[in-house]
């Protein structure tokens, strides 16, 4: 039997866990003791503040970035139905969007009646082809990140540049605290404490073992540009990003009803309604579960506890129905966009 967090389930093998004499995690205790919801009433202010140091002739107030996910979509009518701002939605298109994902962008945006633009990124089409294929010949699970190289790009640079074209001062973004996903950062640092500088040697020495990613210069460049990307996001990045998700707790029913009312679905052989959106992300997940016995899906549920949105015994049935994928979902996936044959990864996994 697994030891876990008697708060929020966290288990005994996320890295650098510790519990104290009542069984909950550092984790917990951080989030008790430093972060509290500012409100509704706080995000209005914030919003309001922004808006109204900008010019008065803007065509939108705000863009948000539609990946026709969960979340995102929430977020969209969120923006326009709760919050009454005058948004555009921006759609970064990529080669690993299900069809049903597709479909909602256009259903949505219909139906809440706002405008779209879309934007193509390229580099995550040719970096993750890359990547994944190298990552195959030599699977570490702490590379496992770089199957989205490219992605990041598209966030930090190709959407904050297209915000700006368009004139609009402000981004709203659909993090919530349960995307904290800090374990990923942890593997590339081998225990070693969570710098840039450390993160870099932990991927060149893994580039170094794995010489295969060499042979693709898209997986190179776009992985320097995530580095950049990451340094970036910690300074100020044009246009000022609100994350409401912070200000106000994230409800999952809530969130559910509403989408599904706009004729939001999901493809199934995703398991879960979150991040249902990219084929990547099955993949990242399903590897992530393989190698270490948990994924992001742990991390989700330990913030839902933590916000006692959910009690103990049902979150640990969720972590067991949607943490895992099915490997005829995960098989398909591989061939169809990487051709790498799943059984040969695992085999090399084992090693
Ligand atoms: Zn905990």
């Amino acid at each position: 039997m697994v030891k876990r967090c008697s708060v929020c389930n966290l288990p005994e093998s996320y890295p650098d866990i510790t519990f104290n004499s009542e069984g909950e995690c550092n984790y917990c205790t951080a989030v008790r003791e430093h972060y509290q919801y500012p409100g509704f009433e706080a995000l209005k202010r914030d919003i309001d503040k922004i808006l109204s140091q900008s010019s008065p002739d803007r065509k939108y107030d705000c863009v948000v970035g539609l990946s026709g996910g969960r979340d995102s979509s929430y977020l969209l009518y969120y923006a326009k139905e709760v919050l009454h701002l005058n948004v555009l939605a921006l759609s970064v298109e990529h080669d690993f969007m299900p069809p049903q994902t597709r479909q909602n962008i256009k259903t949505i945006v219909e139906k809440l009646g706002v405008d779209i633009h879309y934007i193509k990124n390229d580099a995550l089409n040719k970096a993750s082809r890359a990547c994944v294929r190298s990552w195959a010949k030599k699977p570490d699970v702490a590379m496992c990140a770089t199957f989205c190289t490219g992605c990041r790009y598209g966030l930090k640079k190709l959407i904050p540049e297209h915000v700006k074209k368009v004139g609009a001062p402000l981004m709203l973004i659909g993090d919530s605290p349960f995307e904290a996903m800090d374990y990923r950062v942890k593997l590339l640092c081998d225990g070693k404490a969570e710098t840039t500088k450390n993160k870099m040697i932990g991927y060149a020495k893994r580039l170094f073992k794995n010489p295969s990613y060499f042979s693709s210069f898209n997986s190179l460049y776009y992985q320097a540009q995530d580095f950049v990307s990451w340094e970036n996001a910690k300074g100020n990045v044009i246009p000022t990003r609100i994350q409401p998700f912070y200000y106000i707790e994230w409800k999952k029913d809530e969130v559910l009803s509403k989408i599904k009312a706009l004729g939001w679905g999901y493809d199934q052989s995703f398991n879960s309604t979150w991040r249902s959106d990219c084929y990547i992300n099955m993949l990242r997940q399903f590897f992530y579960k393989k190698a270490l016995g948990y994924n992001d899906t742990d991390v989700y549920y330990a913030q839902l506890l933590r916000d006692k949105e959910i009690d103990r015994s049902e979150a640990l049935k969720c972590i067991q129905e949607e943490g895992d994928f099915s490997e005829d979902a995960i098989r398909t996936v591989l061939k169809d966009f990487y051709d790498v044959d799943l059984d040969d990864v695992l085999r090399r996994m084992k090693k």
